[in-house]
């Protein structure tokens, strides 16, 4: 059964349905509250919480179980059901041709994802070039420059360079030979206009089949902003969920995909460029109820 390893109160108020067929309101107000307190506690916008707690109670007393099913399964499935519904499968990645635009703030993980997502797609057989446009930060051009050695994929950035722009558009051309182009941006520590402004060159450039925006799994209810503002800029299919080693759950990721209504890409979970994974549903809803 799906979401066997959910936290020990949820699955403590699941199992007061054991050899129950028949649940009553109150059972349903109970598993809700628990349901909303693991979500909220994830860092899931409140909003969201409250919606897919209306849409788990309607359909817990509205639907009739399937014939024999305890009623423990069936509202599992319907929470499983509702989250699947909104997190959705991961973003399409065709294994082909294309260029990826990477956008997020500052320290986000976007230089580290760019690197891990260059060593996934070398696994699958593709030849990935990172170009690093990242002006802003100092270090950016050597971190970007040693991790893409280390995963063995081309790379393109100019330490001395001024103009993103013109970097992004120099390293498509000096990358010709690679499939698979990620293209590394600045971030700032917050939305500014030159960051929005500067990514929105680099995007009309660079003219990217997918733009991931990279989130730090701890961002929490900041998560709703940004996913907006990227969106509204460069158009966000997809998002990278980083930091997933830590305590975080990233429940902020939940309310960007809504905002966007894009997917989950990839998950970081370390510092290494082979800590990358590819997203699935059941591994991450299992732990935003954890
Ligand atoms: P950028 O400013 O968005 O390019 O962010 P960086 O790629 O430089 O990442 C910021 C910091 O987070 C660096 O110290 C990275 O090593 C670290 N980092 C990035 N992704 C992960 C991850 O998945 N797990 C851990 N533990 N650290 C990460």
């Amino acid at each position: 059964m799906v979401l066997d390893d959910l936290g020990s109160s949820l699955r403590g108020t699941l199992d007061k349905l054991r050899g129950k067929s028949r649940i009553s309101e109150e059972d349903v107000e109970e598993i809700v509250k628990e349901i909303q307190r693991s979500l909220l506690s994830a860092d899931v916008d409140v909003s969201l919480v409250m919606e897919l707690s209306d849409n788990i109670k309607q359909r817990a007393l509205e639907e009739e179980p399937p014939a024999g099913t305890p009623a423990r399964d069936f509202v599992l499935r319907i929470v499983y059901e509702e989250l699947v519904d909104l997190i959705g499968e991961s973003t399409e990645l065709p294994l082909e041709e294309q260029t990826i635009l990477l956008a997020g703030l500052q320290g986000s993980g976007k230089t580290t994802s760019a690197a891990k997502m260059a060593w996934w797609f070398s696994t699958k057989g593709l030849r990935p070039a990172v170009i690093q446009t990242d002006t802003f930060r100092p270090g950016a051009y050597d971190q970007a420059k040693e991790m893409t050695e280390r995963a063995e994929v081309d790379f393109y950035g100019d330490p001395d360079g001024e103009d993103p722009v013109e970097i992004a558009r120099q390293g498509l051309e000096e990358t010709g030979e690679a499939d698979v182009h990620i293209v590394d941006t600045a971030g700032r520590h917050a939305l500014e206009d030159d960051l929005i402004d500067e990514i929105e060159e680099i995007e009309a450039v660079v003219d990217p089949d997918t733009s991931l925006l990279v989130l730090d799994a701890a961002i929490g209810q900041g998560a709703k902003e940004q996913a907006q503002q990227f969106d509204e800029s460069v158009g966000i299919d997809g998002v990278v969920i980083t930091k997933l080693d830590g305590t975080a759950k990233g429940g902020g990721a939940l309310t960007a995909v809504d905002q966007t209504d894009s997917s989950i890409a990839f998950l970081g979970t370390g510092e290494e460029v082979q800590d990358v994974e590819r997203f699935e549903p059941d591994g991450f809803i299992s732990r935003l109820l954890g």
